[in-house]
């Protein structure tokens, strides 16, 4: 038996946690940041309810074959609730919490030992004798046989056209989930770079907050995500065909085609039970295409499919609505320019349909422009000493790190680096979809087993070692 160590305290960390525990592992300890309720991370710490899931009650959960436990917990709480529902997102933190509490008194009761350290993760230090020393940040070293590194995305860094001058204005938020209201006035027009989910949460947080404020949406294409439907979808019919057509194609843009001919061939099946429907071949279909065909998808095709693919609650998409008909939310498609100036700010930006440049002035501006995993860039103290020490590299397309599929990682010599691992969204460059909770609670259960078998084996040879020199 070994012991394990997880690293980051958000949805993915919990997973990997609980499975561990169930599992035959010694001790296992989870470092779960500084100033975070466990299990949490930065999707279910809101307290807002205007931020919901954008997965149905059912098919929310935290392990991989218990997928009604969330809604059990959520009829519990709340009435009338339905497996088709989308319920506000900090009722899920809320039964992480609960989850995380019973599996940890369950596993104690067992005998094991868990070790939960609110504190930052700094340095993974390879040991001489094998395993790995974790170094927080307070000073305390954990020693592990094996580590799972699961720190979902990355803090947010500026855009390269914001001024340094716009940036210490204080009037540029860069983390879209601590947009504090300004000291005085109320803003009169607040701007959000983005029109992906993180903006949408920020458009509506913006709304209650600030009612009399005017709110202006830009991204390049302009483009909300699509909507899920009322009720639950009938799964595609025609799936298994569709399936063997994409897997034979390693081109993004056939790929496309592939869809489109399905939905046109398709009147009575709605287009999105269709997109749905291959959504267990996406890892497969990412790692099918090479370099230069996923940076054709990033380029030319990765918006429409993120619109697509990660759709708005029915109540988030008819907020949206609602501030659109009411002409306090206006939407651009337009590229930014340039942000500068230091309140009210000045954003210049290229309208998409006229190519014409223009200026907008905001008393604030929030970038709202979705993950970012880009480790190569990064200042995270524990990534960037990864890194630099040779135990991590990021993956060709700066989407996060290179591993292999099933998250272990890759060192800077491209060899796979014994005992390390990831699971989240450090894995998009591999994995492309791995980030949501039915993904990540999967992946966990393999991770578990494959670290559960693998300490089996070595606890088994350290035993006949032993029977050996008696
Ligand atoms: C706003 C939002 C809404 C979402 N909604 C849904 C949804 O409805 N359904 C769904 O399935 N998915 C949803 N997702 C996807 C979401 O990414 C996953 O569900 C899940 O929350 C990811 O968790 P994570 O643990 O990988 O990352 P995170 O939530 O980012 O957690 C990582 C944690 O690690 C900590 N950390 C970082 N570095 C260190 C360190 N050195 N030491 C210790 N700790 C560290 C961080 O502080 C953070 O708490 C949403 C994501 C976001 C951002």
């Amino acid at each position: 038996m070994a012991d394990i160590a997880i690293i980051g305290g958000g949805a993915a960390g919990a997973c990997v946690f609980g499975e561990l525990l169930r599992q035959d592992i010694a001790r296992v300890h989870w470092v779960t940041g500084d100033h975070a309720v466990p299990g949490l991370g930065v999707a279910y710490a809101t307290t807002s309810d205007h931020h919901l899931l954008n997965v149905r009650a059912a098919g929310m959960g935290l392990f991989s074959g218990a997928d009604g436990a969330f809604l059990q917990f959520a009829s519990e709480r709340l009435d009338g609730v339905s497996g088709s529902d989308f319920l506000p997102r900090g009722l899920f933190g809320q039964f992480i919490e609960a989850q995380v509490r019973e599996c940890t008194d369950a596993a104690l009761q067992r005998g094991r030992q868990v070790e939960i350290h609110g504190d930052d993760a700094v340095q993974v230090e390879p040991l001489r004798s094998g395993g790995y020393a974790v170094r927080l940040a307070r000073g305390t070293l954990v020693k592990a046989d094996a580590v799972v590194l699961a720190m979902g995305s990355l803090s947010p860094r500026p855009l390269k056209t914001v001024s340094r001058e716009a940036l210490v204005s204080g009037a540029y938020v860069l983390d879209p989930w601590h947009m504090a209201t300004p000291p005085g006035q109320a803003p009169r027009r607040v701007l959000v770079i983005g029109t992906g989910l993180t903006a949408v949460d920020t458009l509506m947080s913006a709304a209650s907050r600030w009612p009399d404020a005017e709110l202006v949406a830009l991204s390049r294409h302009g483009c909300f995500p699509f909507e899920h439907t009322v009720l639950p979808l009938p799964p595609y019919r025609g799936q298994a065909a569709l399936d063997a057509a994409l897997l034979a194609s390693d081109r993004p843009l056939a790929m496309l085609r592939q869809l489109r001919r399905a939905i046109e061939a398709s009147p009575d099946a709605d287009w999105r039970s269709i997109v749905d429907g291959i959504r267990p071949l996406n890892p497969r279909l990412w790692r099918r295409m090479d370099m230069a065909r996923r940076r054709q998808f990033m380029r030319h095709l990765r918006w429409l499919w993120e619109a697509a693919r990660h759709r708005l609650a029915p109540a988030s998409a008819q907020a949206i609505a609602r501030l659109r008909q009411d002409g306090r939310l206006q939407v651009q498609a337009a590229r930014v320019l340039k942000v500068d100036g230091h309140g009210p700010l000045e954003v210049t930006v290229r309208d998409r349909a006229t190519q014409r440049v223009h200026a907008l002035v905001a008393d604030r501006v929030v970038q709202a422009t979705g993950l970012d995993t880009a480790v190569a860039y990064t200042e995270h103290p524990l990534l960037s000493r990864l890194l630099r020490d040779g135990l991590a590299m990021a993956d060709a397309l700066q989407l996060g790190v290179a591993a292999h599929p099933g998250g272990q990682l890759l060192n800077a010599q491209g060899e796979p680096q014994q005992g390390l691992y990831a699971i989240g969204s450090l894995l998009r460059g591999n994995l492309w979809e791995c980030s949501a909770m039915p993904e990540i609670r999967a992946a966990a259960r393999q991770l578990a087993t494959r670290l559960a078998a693998s300490s089996g084996t070595e606890g088994a040879t350290e035993l006949r070692a032993l029977e050996v020199q008696r």
